[in-house]
């Protein structure tokens, strides 16, 4: 399996996966793919599902990730998988469970994870792949990142006490939930560094673009990023398609064509980005159901076919924060395909963004297939929805989901309702209600429960460190940790 970028105009597909596994953006500013999408048909499926069931999920990722990886051998790749899939990380043996709430609904849960959000599935992986690659290539790395939440942790607590990765999370001071912040600080490793910088979210991400973009700083202390554009990361989650369509359909006498679909609390357009691969190998999904909050740039590309990007100052802080979105940096995968993968319109359409523009697909025909051809559908929900919908669905099933989660499931009820789905909806859940106290509070009228090995987080030590909005003080906190560790 090669990979190119979206915006290649040749389709030059020469890169392998380990050349892209560090590495963030292509050098012409595209995102990678893979040349094409391997096909599954039902036998495969039926393997699948005999190694979800006799192995569980660890060897079910390991069978998918081998039809996109083929630089690292095989017995070394279970290996990876199995030490990042694992009951101690993810609190059960099902790793991804799936509850049925009723005939037409059921919930994929991604967010049992070591920081209690879907993230983790692909950060897991993530750092094991990195502790393997920089092993081989006797290499090391510095992460550098911009959470506004759960990134951050989940980064952190992927590549926390491994050899050759250091860690900077900036995050903005006092705007995280006490309990992200409380989890994030909590990690004692001379490895990982918080920075709690006095500004809010795009300072931080502004700052680690400044850093960035000094590149003999970059190449001297070897730089990575983490961001949700990398590749193995959106590989890494289309496992968990493959696995909740195992499971949703599990029951059914004849699975083999049943199609499921997926509504997604969608942000930066990676989760769902990897559903629309995973329907792309053959994957029985009819509908891929973007959810989005009040940030509603997606919800508004799928209704009308105009992308128009918001500005910082038009980015609404909601109470589903990890949607809080201006432009979705997953997209431009999705709409590489939608046009055919011409890598030149799409850099067209692309190397706009930067500077605010957005563009126009109303007039051509090929918008038309989003919907009928790759699936999607799209909603909106408010502050208010969530709030009726945590308390409806707690009320009416029994189950307390977190903001993000309520995000999808009032998307969900909408298109069931509208008949524009005739297939049950698998709801990713992201994250879990402990994370988001207040929202939950408003609309349950008590706090959530803290699952048990959360509990240390009440009185554990805070590590962070204060810092101005100024990249010359992080760069200089970055030099002084490297070199401490030398
Ligand atoms: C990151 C995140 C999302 C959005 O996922 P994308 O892949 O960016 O679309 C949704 N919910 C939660 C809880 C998240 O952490």
């Amino acid at each position: 399996m090669r990979y190119l970028s979206t915006r290649d105009p040749n389709g030059d597909a020469s890169q392998r996966f380990c050349d892209i596994l560090i590495g963030g953006l292509a050098p012409d500013g595209g995102l990678y793919l893979p040349q094409s999408y391997p096909q599954v048909d039902a036998s495969t499926l039926a393997r699948w599902r005999r190694i979800l069931d006799e192995e569980g999920y660890a060897a079910l990722a390991h069978a998918i990730l081998s039809l996109f990886i083929d630089d690292i051998p095989s017995e070394d790749l279970r290996g990876i998988c199995e030490r990042a899939y694992t009951r101690e990380k993810f609190a059960t043996d099902e790793i991804v469970p799936v509850t049925h709430l009723d005939d037409r609904l059921f919930i994929g849960h991604l967010s049992n994870g070591p920081t209690a959000a879907f993230k983790d599935m692909a950060m897991q992986l993530l750092g094991e792949l990195f502790e393997y690659e920089l092993a081989r290539r006797d290499s090391s790395l510095a992460i550098l990142g911009a959470t506004s939440g759960d990134t951050g942790s989940s980064a952190i607590f992927a590549m926390k006490g491994r050899e050759r990765i250091h860690v900077f999370m900036l995050s903005p001071l006092g705007r995280m939930t006490p309990f992200q912040q409380a989890q994030m600080f909590s990690v004692d490793d001379p490895a990982v560094v918080n920075m709690a910088v006095d500004g809010v979210f795009d300072d931080c991400q502004d700052i680690v673009k400044q850093v960035a973009s000094d590149l003999d700083f970059k190449e001297l202390h070897r730089l990575g990023a983490v961001n949700s554009i990398n590749w193995a990361r959106l590989l890494a989650q289309v496992v968990y398609y493959v696995a909740c369509w195992l499971r949703a359909t599990a029951d059914l006498e004849d699975p083999a064509g049943q199609r499921i679909s997926f509504s997604v609390p969608t942000g930066n357009f990676g989760d769902v980005c990897a559903g629309h691969v995973a329907k792309q190998m053959g994957v029985p999904i009819e509908a891929l159901v973007v959810a989005t909050n009040e940030n509603d740039v997606l919800d508004e590309f799928f209704r009308t076919g105009v992308y128009r990007v918001r500005t910082s100052a038009e980015t609404h802080e909601t109470s589903s924060p990890s949607m809080d979105i201006s432009k979705a940096s997953n997209f431009e995968r999705f709409v590489f395909d939608l046009l055919g993968r011409d890598g030149a319109r799409t850099a067209e359409l692309f190397s706009g963004l930067g500077t605010g523009q957005g563009f126009d697909l109303s007039g051509d025909p090929a918008f038309a297939d989003a919907r009928e051809r790759y699936g999607f559908l799209s909603g909106t929900s408010t502050h208010a929805d969530r709030v009726s919908t945590i308390a409806a669905v707690e009320r009416q099933y029994g189950v307390l989901v977190d903001p993000h989660t309520a995000d999808a499931l009032k998307v969900a009820f909408d298109v069931l309702d509208a008949g524009e789905v005739t297939s049950p909806i698998v709801v990713l859940e992201t994250a879990l209600p402990v994370k988001f106290a207040e929202t939950i509070r408003e609309a349950v009228g008590r706090d959530p429960e803290v699952p048990e090995q959360f509990a240390y987080l009440a009185d554990a030590d805070r590590r962070v460190v204060e810092v101005p909005n100024d990249a010359e003080i992080v760069k200089k906190i970055i030099v002084e940790t490297l070199t401490a560790d030398a």
